[in-house]
C-alpha cells in the first residue's frame, strides 16, 4: 500500500446527503483545506451520488471523526484514516505528471453547470477523477454490492439468417473463429427480415449449435430509416414495437431459435415514447451509443446530452435506466478508442462493440484481435445481450418472467399484460419497406461478391473512431 494511503480504523460518522443513506451509513470523508471543498460543490455532490460517502471541508488541525481524508496541496502531519494526497487542483486535462497508485497528481476541478461526471472520465481527461474514484470505490467496497463481472459482446447490425452467408459474413467461419477465440457475436436482425428463415436452413442450424457464441437481438422493425426515433405518441410507438415483437415471436416459432428482447435502434435513434413502448412491451433493454437518444439525437449533440432530471451520473453506472426504467446497454463502434473501453471496464459497464458485415471483409480476424484487446481489461465474460441485460439489470426481464413467475404475478406498472399486448393494432401493410430491405440485402451481398468495391474495414461505417457521434 502506498504510504500516503493508510487504512486504519476510524470512528464512524454518518453523512446525510448521499443517495445511499437509506441503505447504508455513508462514510465521512474530510477534504483539506476546507476551501478546496467549498470550491467544488457540484463535484462532491456528484461523487456523493456515486458512492456512499459524505464530504466535509476540514482544516488540517481538525480531523476528528473522519473515515477518510482527501488532502489537496498539503499532507496532514498525522492522519489515522485512509488518506489520498493530491499535489494540487487539476489545471489542464491530464498533465503528464507520473502518478503512483495511492497518490494523484491533482484532484478534479469543479464540474461545470450541467456537466456529467463521465465527462471527466474520458480519453484524454481521466487521471484526476480516476484516482479519486478508485480511492472512493476501494474505501466503500464493503458498503456496496459486489461489482458485476465484465461482460462483452460484438454486435453486427443488419444481417439475416436466410442463408449461410450474408455479405462478408460466413456464419460457419464466424462460429469457428468465435469458438477458437472465445468471443460472442450478437446479430442485430431486422424483424421484417426474419420472415424467410426456416428451421432447417444452414444458418439456423449454425446458430442453434453455436448458441454459446452466436445469438440474435432485435434491430428496429422494418429498418425504415430512424423509425424508432419518429413516434411522438405512446400509442404509435406501441404499434411499431408490438409488430417487431410479433414478427420476432413468429421467427422463433418457425426456426426454434431464441431472439434476445434487446432492441438495437436503427441509426441510434429512439424517441422517448418508443423507449416507453419497449419497456411496456417487455423488452429487457435497449443497446445504443447514447443513454438518452431522444435528447442526443443529432451528430451535433454531445453523446451525454440528457434531461436535467437525469443528474450528473449519466453513463456512470453499469446501465442507465431511462423512460420508466428501461435499461440502456451502452455500445460503441468497432474502432472506439480502447482507452475508453478501459474506463468502461472500470465503471463495470459492458464492453459492446458494433459494426456491419464489412468488418468481416478480411474474415473474422478483426474480431479475434479486438477480443484479445478486450480480454486484457479483466476477467471478461463473452455472452449474448440478453444475458448481459439479465446480469446488469436483474429483475423483470422477459426470460425472468418466463422462467420464474407467471405474468399475472408480476406487478410492473410500466408493463402491459398479454391481453393488452394482443390488443395493440397492426400498422397498415406497406410494400416499400420490403423492397428497401431486399435492395439493402442485395447491396450487401454484391459487395461481398466484389460486384462493388469492398470498403476498408478500418474506415467502414462500422469502424469510425468514436462512438459518441455514431450512426447506424
Ligand atoms: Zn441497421
Amino acid at each position: 500500500m502506498n504510504p500516503l494511503t493508510q487504512r486504519l480504523s476510524g470512528a464512524a460518522t454518518f453523512g446525510a446527503s448521499s443517495r445511499f443513506s437509506h441503505m447504508v451509513q455513508p462514510l465521512l470523508v474530510g477534504v483539506i483545506p476546507a476551501h478546496e471543498h467549498a470550491r467544488r460543490p457540484r463535484l462532491w455532490a456528484a461523487l456523493e451520488e456515486a458512492y456512499p460517502v459524505c464530504f466535509e471541508g476540514r482544516e488540517a488541525g481538525a480531523l476528528g471523526e473522519l473515515d477518510a481524508l482527501v488532502a489537496i496541496g498539503t499532507a496532514p502531519a498525522f492522519a489515522d484514516v485512509s488518506c489520498l494526497l493530491a499535489a494540487g487542483a487539476e489545471e489542464t486535462p491530464d498533465a503528464t505528471t507520473p502518478v503512483d497508485a495511492g497518490a494523484v497528481a491533482c484532484v478534479p476541478a469543479e464540474l461545470a453547470e450541467g456537466e456529467a461526471l463521465r465527462e471527466r472520465l474520458r480519453p484524454g481527461r481521466n487521471k484526476a477523477l480516476l484516482a479519486l474514484a478508485r480511492f472512493l470505490a476501494d474505501l466503500t467496497a464493503h458498503l456496496r454490492p459486489a461489482p458485476p463481472p465484465l461482460h462483452a459482446a460484438f454486435v453486427i447490425d443488419d444481417p439475416n439468417l436466410r442463408r449461410r452467408r450474408y455479405g462478408h459474413i460466413d456464419y460457419l467461419e464466424l462460429l469457428s473463429n468465435a469458438r477458437a477465440h472465445g468471443y460472442h457475436v450478437s446479430i442485430a436482425m431486422v424483424p421484417l427480415d426474419g420472415r424467410l428463415a426456416h428451421r432447417d436452413s444452414a444458418a439456423t442450424r449454425i446458430f442453434r449449435e453455436g448458441s454459446e457464441h452466436l445469438s440474435l437481438c432485435v434491430h428496429g422493425n422494418d429498418h425504415d430509416g430512424p423509425e424508432l426515433g419518429r413516434p411522438t405518441r405512446d400509442e404509435d410507438a406501441r404499434v411499431l414495437v408490438a409488430q417487431a415483437l410479433r414478427r420476432t415471436a413468429a421467427f422463433e416459432r418457425r426456426t426454434g431459435l431464441t431472439v434476445d428482447r434487446v432492441m438495437v435502434p436503427p441509426h441510434e435513434r429512439l424517441s422517448e415514447p418508443a423507449a416507453r413502448a419497449l419497456r411496456a412491451c417487455g423488452f429487457d433493454a435497449v443497446c445504443t451509443t447514447r443513454p438518452y437518444p431522444w435528447i442526443a439525437d443529432t451528430l451535433e449533440c454531445h453523446w451525454l446530452a440528457r434531461p436535467p432530471e437525469a443528474g450528473p451520473l449519466a453513463a456512470w453506472h453499469p446501465v442507465d435506466r431511462v423512460a420508466s426504467g428501461l435499461p440502456v446497454l451502452l455500445r460503441a463502434e468497432f474502432g472506439h478508442p480502447r482507452e475508453d473501453l478501459a474506463l468502461r471496464a472500470f465503471l463495470g459497464q459492458p464492453l459492446i462493440l458494433y459494426g456491419h458485415h464489412e468488418l468481416l471483409a478480411g474474415g473474422p480476424a478483426a474480431l479475434a484481435e479486438a477480443a484479445a484487446q478486450i480480454n486484457q481489461l479483466g476477467d471478461v465474460r463473452w455472452c449474448s445481450l440478453g444475458e448481459i441485460a439479465r446480469a446488469l439489470a436483474p429483475g423483470r426481464t422477459a426470460k425472468d418472467m418466463a422462467v420464474h413467475c407467471p405474468a399475472e404475478d408480476v406487478h410492473d406498472p410500466a408493463a402491459l399484460d398479454a391481453r393488452a399486448l394482443g390488443a395493440i393494432p397492426l400498422p397498415p401493410r406497406r410494400l416499400a419497406p420490403i423492397v428497401r430491405r431486399l435492395a439493402s440485402e442485395a447491396r450487401d451481398r454484391a459487395q461481398a461478391l466484389r460486384l462493388t468495391p469492398a470498403p476498408d474495414p478500418t474506415t467502414a461505417r462500422g469502424a469510425r473512431p468514436t462512438s459518441s457521434s455514431a450512426r447506424t
